[in-house]
């Protein structure tokens, strides 16, 4: 049994999730963030082995093959995982990992590791989430019509996790995660 903590920390696509977890990683730098893997193109500004490890079809099927990757879901047209080694690793080291990682990946992690922590990011609303979608400018109309389409199903099953947090201000956002992770008894 691992002596560290899991939290898996999901929410729509413009939710916020990278600007929270900055502010949250530099609030508390102990945390740690898994990098994952993914067939997706890389976006202007983001970093291989930085943002994600951006990785063929094929890498991403030979990895999998072999049982690196701790789970895995498709979004979209691209494939998404969690490479296994790190992740048990900090785990064994006593870290408190987060996983940034969407709903069908969260169910699967709770089926592998129960006593994780799941915690939902939620938009103001859904008129927001659509203009911070449409304000990044870094997807075709085909691509965010489909984010919203997983954004509502998302948020419905949004129900099954321990905590929800509306990401209406980042600092306040941050502190309520903060809050959730210090007064949580999790392993
Ligand atoms: P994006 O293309 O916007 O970076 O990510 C799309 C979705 O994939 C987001 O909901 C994000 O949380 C999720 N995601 C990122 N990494 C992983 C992962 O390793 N596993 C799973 N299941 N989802 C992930």
């Amino acid at each position: 049994m691992s002596s560290g903590k899991l939290v898996l920390f999901s929410g729509p696509s413009g939710v916020g999730k990278d600007t929270l977890l900055e502010v949250l990683t530099k609030k508390r730098p102990a945390l740690q963030r898994s990098i994952s893997l993914t067939t997706r193109q890389r976006r202007n500004g983001e970093k291989d082995g930085v943002d994600y490890f951006f990785v063929t079809p094929e890498h991403f099927q030979e990895l999998l093959s072999a049982g690196d990757i701790l789970e895995f879901a498709q979004y979209g047209k691209n494939l998404y995982g969690t490479p296994k080694k790190p992740v048990d690793e900090w785990l064994r080291e006593g870290k408190t990992v987060i996983l940034k990682i969407e709903v069908q990946g969260a169910e699967k992690i709770k089926h592998i590791y129960p006593q994780a922590l799941s915690v939902f990011i939620l938009p103001p609303s859904m008129e927001v989430l659509e203009r911070r979608l449409r304000d990044r400018g870094t997807e075709d109309e085909e691509d965010l019509a489909r984010r919203m389409r997983i954004a509502c199903d998302e948020i419905r099953k949004s129900e099954n996790y321990d905590y929800r947090i509306v990401n209406d201000s980042l600092e306040r956002a941050a502190d309520e995660f903060l809050t959730i992770l210090d007064t949580t008894a999790i392993q």
